[in-house]
């Protein structure tokens, strides 16, 4: 742990991203102000301490109510994008804009439905010598059921197909200064950052939470943007599925093979019309070689993907001199 790290009373910045939150934030700005006086008051944060909100875009009032709150206290920030880019897109954003003035960030929904109670513990665990401290959802009661069986599944989706994401976390997380220097240094464009803060690694704590739901408004993850962000989340992170093709088109190959001998079985003991034979091997056969051809193609268009991807290749945490 570096020295710095003992001293309380550093700069946290919280990143919301709004996207037509205007009937939260009014609710949301007063309680997150409160929050961060009291965190203030008990030397734990600094003055300097901000709150920003991210516009993504909304087509309501939400830029202007952000506006107001900043006239009103500069403890406000805003942060204006040029159109809707998405959630991801509006957290990035936000994190890297914070990162020139802050110590640590905090990204949270603008609903509040995660328990801003927890700010108190991520802070605690900055100070412990986190530089990522991940909030996970202890419970999904409030979810419905369809919702509960859709993240969950989506969750253990992206493990199995090779992206390292922390179970039940969503955007609810504190990152260092460093650690969002080092995010910086992924260049790429489809950002899933749920996927990439794992692969930054450092000193890690994980703080627990229930979730609520939200106090107004609605969802602005319908079904489709929740399967866009899956299947972005799976594709940009790893190409494994490209590899389950190779499987497959092996697997398919080798069938091929037992199907030959069954065929020839049938063939010799005249169970068989004339030209079954012939047409069920090269079926097999031409499939098999077919996924296995598709595959292997696919995984040099994998090593060219990742390669335009730029990530760094090693990030260092510590140098002993
Ligand atoms: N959001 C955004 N851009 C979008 C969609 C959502 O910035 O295109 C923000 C939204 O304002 C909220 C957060 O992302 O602060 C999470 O959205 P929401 O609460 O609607 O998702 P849910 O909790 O239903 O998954
Ligand atoms: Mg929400």
């Amino acid at each position: 742990m570096d020295e710095k790290r003992s001293q309380k009373g550093q700069i946290l910045y919280l990143v919301i991203p709004c996207y037509n939150e205007q009937e939260v934030l009014p609710e949301t700005s007063d309680r997150l102000y409160r929050k961060m006086k009291e965190l203030t008051r008990q030397g734990l944060i600094a003055e300097e301490s901000r709150i920003m909100f991210v516009n993504d875009g909304s087509k309501d009032r939400t830029w202007e109510m952000i506006e107001k709150l900043h006239e009103k206290d500069p403890v406000y920030q805003g942060v204006l994008l040029s159109r809707n880019r998405g959630h991801q897109n509006a957290l990035l954003a936000g994190l890297m804009t914070a990162k020139d003035h802050a110590d640590m960030v905090i990204s949270l929904d603008a609903d509040l439905q995660d328990d801003i109670d927890a700010i108190d513990r991520f802070v605690e665990k900055y100070y412990e010598g986190c530089e990522i401290v991940y909030g996970v959802r202890s419970a999904r009661h409030t979810d419905t059921f369809f919702k509960r069986f859709t993240a969950e599944g989506f969750y253990r989706l992206v493990n199995l197909m090779g992206g390292e994401i922390v179970f039940n976390h969503a955007d609810y997380r504190l990152m260092s200064r460093r650690a969002l220097e080092e995010l910086a240094k992924y260049q790429e464009v489809n950002l899933f950052l749920r996927g990439i803060v794992p692969m930054i690694g450092f000193q890690t704590g994980v703080v627990t939470y229930e979730r609520h739901e939200r106090f107004a408004g609605e969802s602005k993850y319908p079904l489709k943007k929740m399967l866009g962000l899956a299947v972005d989340g799976i594709t940009s992170l790893s190409i494994k599925p490209i590899r389950f093709i190779v499987f497959l088109g092996m697997l398919i190959f080798v069938c091929s093979f037992a199907m030959l001998a069954y065929s020839l079985i049938q063939h010799f003991l005249g169970n068989t019309s004339i030209g079954w034979t012939s047409l069920i091997v090269s079926i097999w056969a031409i499939g098999g070689l077919q996924l296995l051809a598709i595959g292997v193609i696919g995984e040099y268009i994998g090593k060219i993907y990742l390669e335009t991807k730029g990530r760094p290749r090693f990030i260092i945490e510590k140098v002993l001199r």
